[in-house]
């Protein structure tokens, strides 16, 4: 849910990293299968059927010597690997695959659904620098979860997101509510829900008081983000206002206030992110998916040619929080 953030009605003219060391980070945005523990009503079922066998650690290995000679000979300092499914921890080398890439000195994230047992990650986070974790009612134990979130929080950077399905609301509520009072060295958003992840993003309908509820748990969560030390690959972004006034926003603000319209500009995509798909097609940004113009290859070729320039925005809306928080300067005559 958007925080309030009155942005100056002055033209936007460009967005840009408030830490200069997320300018210097390439993310790698992994979708590495799509098997998956659930198949909750809300999620398209080409995120979690299975049909993508999950990618090996060869082709890991050799895709990431191909990324680190052309990304580590530029500005960028850090290569940062997400990781994702499916459930990525039905990945049956996933130990693996983070010990190698944690050896290549990149930073590692895991996405995932928290419904794996302790042993679990007290094996695998030593390997990872961040935990995102989403809890889903309908297909999880409240219990299980809140083991995942206090043994990640002392390995890991730890980020959960809880998934308010209107026919479970008390349940996320209340496991909201009691994260909050028992932990405070993580950061917690409480997202409205799309009906359908992947196919359509119009929101859920919640009645007002849901809705009262759900904005005063992120209203409780800003507050910790606030006073945690940020970490990790991506953060505040800076808005250049043509007024000359600079405004440090998130990519969710941005979104809320309805101001990534970046038609025409010249964006990051490809020179900081990357997105890899289930059958290992690579585009500059998720917005790309699918277009054969912008595609930069599989994780399978021999040869690959990154971008080496800016893109130029093509899209009425950026929507990815993603693909928000990569620089971005406005070119003579487009919108904003
Ligand atoms: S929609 Fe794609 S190209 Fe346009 S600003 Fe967003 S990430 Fe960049």
């Amino acid at each position: 849910m958007p925080e309030h953030h009155a942005l100056s009605p002055a033209p936007m003219i460009a967005l840009t990293h408030e830490k200069q060391e997320h300018a210097e980070t390439l993310l790698v945005n992994w979708l590495m299968g799509d098997t998956c523990t659930l198949a909750c009503r809300y999620c398209a079922p080409s995120l979690h059927e299975g049909a993508h066998a999950w990618v090996d650690l060869p082709t890991v290995r050799s895709f990431h010597g191909r990324v680190a000679a052309q990304y580590r000979s530029g500005h960028t300092r850090r290569i940062y690997y997400c990781l994702n499914g499916g459930e990525i921890t039905c990945h049956p080398q996933l130990p693996e695959i983070a010990a190698f890439l944690k050896k290549e000195e990149c930073g590692i994230a895991l996405l995932s659904n928290g419904n794996r047992e302790q042993g679990y990650w007290e094996t695998i986070l030593p390997d990872a620098d961040h935990l995102c974790l989403s809890y889903h009612p309908s297909g999880m134990t409240e219990k299980r979860f809140i083991e995942t979130v206090a043994v990640a929080i002392p390995l890991v950077t730890t980020h959960v997101n809880i998934m308010m399905d209107p026919d479970h609301f008390e349940r996320s509520r209340a496991l909201g509510e009691y994260l909050l009072e028992h932990f405070d060295t993580f950061t917690m958003n409480v997202p409205p829900l799309m009906r359908r992840l992947g196919l359509d993003s119009s929101l859920m309908d919640y009645t007002d008081e849901q809705r009262r509820i759900m904005t005063g748990l992120e209203t409780a969560a800003a507050h910790i983000r606030q006073r945690r030390i940020p970490a990790g690959y991506r953060g505040a972004m800076v808005a250049h206002m043509s007024d000359g006034t600079l405004e440090t926003i998130s990519a969710g603000q941005l979104f809320g206030l309805n101001r990534t319209c970046f038609r025409g500009w010249e964006c990051g995509a490809g020179l900081e992110m990357i997105s890899i798909f289930y059958d290992g097609d690579i585009y500059p940004a998720w917005c790309f998916e699918g277009n054969k113009m912008n595609r930069i290859g599989n994780v399978h070729d021999s040869v690959l040619r990154f971008p080496d320039r800016p893109q130029i925005c093509p899209f009425d809306i950026c929507w990815d929080n993603s693909d928000i928080m990569m620089t971005k300067r406005r070119r003579i005559s487009a919108t904003q």
